[in-house]
Formats: structure tokens, C-alpha cells, sequence
């Protein structure tokens, strides 16, 4: 079906049970989809220690990897590693982390996952400050000149995305918006055509 659909993207959470309240999925399950998709793979890591399975996740299949500055001490280095394994790199931040965090890596990714729910379930309330975080984070890439891409997950809606698009969101991850529609592919396409 997705591969059907207008989505730019398959993102796919990996949730560990310890850096989030909650079990999704791992290096098989990620391979499996890979294995039947014509869509790139966006890998959401909510892992701890996620520099320890990034060779794994690559050769499952992920054309980006995005690790939670939350779970990075050494985050540099590890986004130096996704880089080097020929993928783009991607750094989540949860809905407390300020931006300012990024100031010293954010020439060196490829996107910035903004959580807009607090990370572990789907379907949650989408977090009303995103919108301003989305802004700042839009004026810091723009003052920096680089080319950094805003990734906005956790509960898009039509409600939502066209605001986040105009705050400077590049990228709308929706999964309960899209999966509990009773047509997933119509609903793909008008939050493409917001
Ligand atoms: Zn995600």
C-alpha cells in the first residue's frame, strides 16, 4: 500500500524499552520492510547507545539514520560514523531539548527530527510549541547557510501540517493520522497536497 501511496518516505521507530516507555521493533523487522519497499527508509532510532548498532541498521536497510541527541554523548562522533557508513544523518531532539543544542553540529546533518509528542506511543496530542520551536530551528539553518532539512514527528495531522510547513518543516512524519484512516493512500496524498 505505501508503496502505492505519495509518501516520500518510510519512517520506521525503533523504540528499545529503555530510552523510551515502550518496544517497537529492530534490525530484522527494519530488514523485512527494506526487503519490500520502494520507498526510502528513514530510521528513527530511540535507542540508548544507538553508535552501537549503526553498521546493523544501515545494512538493514536505512537511507537515513536518526539518532536522539537525548542518547548521544558523543554525538559528533556518531554522526561522523552514519556519515561515514553512506547514509544521511539525522538528529532527534524530544519535545524539552532546546535547539541551542545544536548549535555546534547542525552544518553536519542532513535533518533534525523535531518530536512533537513525547516519544514511545503513537498516537499522542500534538505539543502546541512545536510550532515556534520549528520557527527557531528554521532561523538558526538559515543564519548558519546550511542545508539542514526539518523533520516534524508525532501527531501530524491536516489540522497541523500546513502551519508546520509554513513554520519551515521540510518533512511530516504521520503514522496513527495515516494508518487509522479508513483510506490511508487519499489521506497520504492530501497532506501531500497541503
Ligand atoms: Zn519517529
Amino acid at each position: 500500500m505505501l508503496n502505492a501511496s505519495a509518501a516520500d518516505y518510510i519512517h520506521v521507530d525503533v523504540m528499545d524499552g529503555v530510552f523510551v516507555p515502550n518496544i517497537s521493533f529492530g534490525i530484522p523487522v527494519t530488514e523485512a520492510i527494506h526487503r519490500h519497499s520502494t520507498k526510502p527508509l528513514d530510521v528513527h532510532l530511540m535507542i540508548v547507545n544507538p553508535e552501537l548498532y549503526l553498521e546493523a541498521f544501515v545494512k538493514a536497510g536505512a537511507a537515513i539514520l536518526t539518532v536522539h541527541v537525548e542518547a548521544c554523548t558523543h554525538l559528533h562522533r556518531t554522526l561522523q560514523e552514519i556519515k561515514g557508513l553512506g547514509v544521511r544523518a539525522g538528529i532527534a531532539l524530544n519535545p524539552h531539548t532546546p535547539i541551542e543544542l545544536l548549535s555546534e553540529v547542525l552544518e553536519d546533518v542532513d535533518l533534525v527530527c523535531v518530536m512533537s509528542v513525547n516519544p514511545g506511543f503513537g498516537g499522542q496530542k500534538f505539543i502546541e510549541h512545536s510550532y515556534a520551536k520549528v520557527a527557531n530551528l528554521k532561523e538558526m539553518i538559515l543564519k548558519k547557510g546550511c542545508k539542514t532539512q526539518i523533520e516534524v514527528d508525532g501527531g501530524v495531522t491536516d489540522q497541523n501540517a500546513r502551519r508546520l510547513m509554513d513554520a519551515g518543516a521540510d518533512i511530516l512524519v504521520a503514522g496513527s493520522f495515516v494508518f487509522n484512516a479508513p483510506d490511508p493512500i487519499a489521506t497520504i496524498a492530501s497532506l501531500k497536497a497541503v
